[in-house]
């Protein structure tokens, strides 16, 4: 089988490790490729990204290491946008669309945090209430599609603290059906979906993002899957990609997508 982790994180934004370093363990754990995934600048400072000169830099080592690792690890160079990102889109051989900010009366709401951050989220804009948080969540995420992106990063990424925080009972019809609504209006203009491990590594959650729920219903529009373990160190470079494996097989997968010098094409999982 192709390995491939196409969402992984560098000294370029918010990871650990430098772009080579992040190769040389794709070559060390068996990968036949990689993508690097910078954080594109939000409209606003934050510490997850880095614009300006960083920018240009990143693409001339990405360009680089293409050359050098030639034959030995398929390097591509990618960003992964959220939906306000201001960054220009061109010149990445795929963008990942991750959705990490609510727009609530005008205002940009990260919530992609650590427990106490959420807890202080759903306090503040939801009255304490994670039903709402999580339907206004995926009411927003929609509108992902309006960017183009290539892949659908972390699409649950609401889940995140939900049972450390009782946020809501995801396994409620009222629950997946958010969910089910939210990937259904998504899948008409993108097709793929990751199968993100990095919440396993990170220790917030025991499964990876994309529930199985989501899985089968993303089987059923006939969406394809990526998987990627969203890593800013190199050590979790392919933490969980079994688990990730046996849920799409378990969910009726045979095929995962890989990215290749042509676009993207369908590899056996087994
Ligand atoms: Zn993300
Ligand atoms: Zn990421």
């Amino acid at each position: 089988m192709y390995l491939q982790n196409l969402h992984t994180h560098s000294v370029f934004c918010d990871g650990k490790n430098t772009l080579e370093e992040m190769c040389q363990r794709a070559i060390e754990v068996g990968f036949d490729s990689i993508g690097f995934s910078r954080h594109a600048c939000m409209p606003h400072p934050s510490i997850y990204c880095k614009g300006g000169e960083a920018i240009v830099e990143y693409f001339n080592k990405s360009k680089e290491l293409k050359k050098e690792y030639a034959g030995r690890l398929d390097v591509f160079c990618g960003a992964e946008f959220d939906l306000y990102s201001i960054d220009p889109r061109e010149g990445y051989d795929f963008v990942i669309g991750s959705f990490h900010y609510l727009k609530i009366d005008g205002e940009l709401v990260g919530f992609d945090k650590k427990v106490d951050g959420v807890k202080e989220v759903v306090d503040t804009y939801f009255g304490g209430d994670g039903f709402k948080f999580a339907r206004k969540y995926y009411e927003q995420i929609v509108d992902l599609a309006k960017i183009k992106p290539d892949i659908i990063g972390h699409f649950d990424l609401v889940t995140k603290h939900a049972k450390t925080l009782s946020l809501f009972d995801e396994d409620s019809t009222a629950y997946k059906s958010l969910a089910i609504e939210a990937v259904r209006e998504l899948s008409k203009t993108v097709p793929i979906f990751e199968l993100n491990t990095g919440c396993v590594s990170r220790g917030y959650r025991e499964t990876p993002y994309l529930a199985p729920f989501i899985v089968k219903e993303l089987k059923r529009l006939d969406c394809q899957i990526t998987i990627s373990s969203d890593c800013h160190n190199k050590d979790f470079f392919d933490c969980g990609w079994n688990v990730a494996k046996e849920r799409l097989l378990d969910c009726g997968y045979k095929n995962i997508v890989i990215l290749t010098k042509d676009g993207f094409k369908e590899e056996a999982l087994v």
